[in-house]
């Protein structure tokens, strides 16, 4: 198969939050989609790997703040690659909280929705979670970031190829050295699989 077809697919761009007591954590995610309208009902993927979707399995509650073009890689970095299990995330950030008591960050967000999680479904590298929403708001009109849009304007242009042999990752730009990248690799700053890399 060409793998190349799965990246024709169009995705957005979200911070997907959860709290669990009293720990907030967020991450980013390119999987949220309207599935139903009667009840309005949303699905998120999220990469097992991550923090939230430990917490967001527990508590059967998150929010998705809707990334719009005026986001800085920054942000993606802050909440992509790094873990909340080892960094508190929220405390340097600005958020408010949505009626659910979760966290919705608004800066470089054009809006958020409200999920509770209706079912659950384990798909291996993610879990997918069914949710009904319970809420959202719209905070202003910039356009929503794409996938696309993060390649071609957010994400920083890769600097001049070095003289060694290596892998890099196409969605955060992390190096691998070496001759082979192991098939079952994956990226410790996004968790994208081998795939998501090229030679450099
Ligand atoms: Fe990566």
């Amino acid at each position: 198969m060409n793998m190349k077809a799965m990246q024709k697919l169009s995705y957005g761009l979200f911070v997907c939050t959860a709290r669990d007591g009293s720990k907030d954590n967020g991450c980013i995610i390119n999987t949220v989609t309207q599935v139903a309208s009667e009840p309005n009902t949303i699905s998120i993927a999220v990469n097992k790997a991550n923090f939230t979707c430990e917490m967001i399995d527990k508590t059967g509650v998150f929010n998705v703040s809707i990334l719009s073009e005026a986001a800085t890689f920054d942000t993606f970095k802050h909440f992509g690659f790094q873990s909340g299990r080892t960094v508190d995330k929220m405390a340097d950030i600005e958020f408010s909280r949505a009626e659910n008591g979760v966290a919705v960050i608004r800066n470089h967000c054009n809006g958020y929705l409200s999920g509770k999680v209706l079912y659950r479904l384990d798909l291996g590298s993610h879990l997918l979670f069914i949710a009904e929403v319970t809420d959202g708001d719209v905070f202003d009109d910039t356009p929503s970031a794409t996938y696309a849009y993060y390649f071609a304007n957010i994400k920083p242009k890769p600097a001049p190829a070095p003289k060694k042999k290596g892998w890099v990752c196409t969605i955060c730009g992390y190096i691998y050295e070496g001759e082979e990248l192991p098939a079952d690799f994956v990226c410790p700053l996004c968790k994208h699989p081998a795939s998501d890399f090229k030679p450099l």
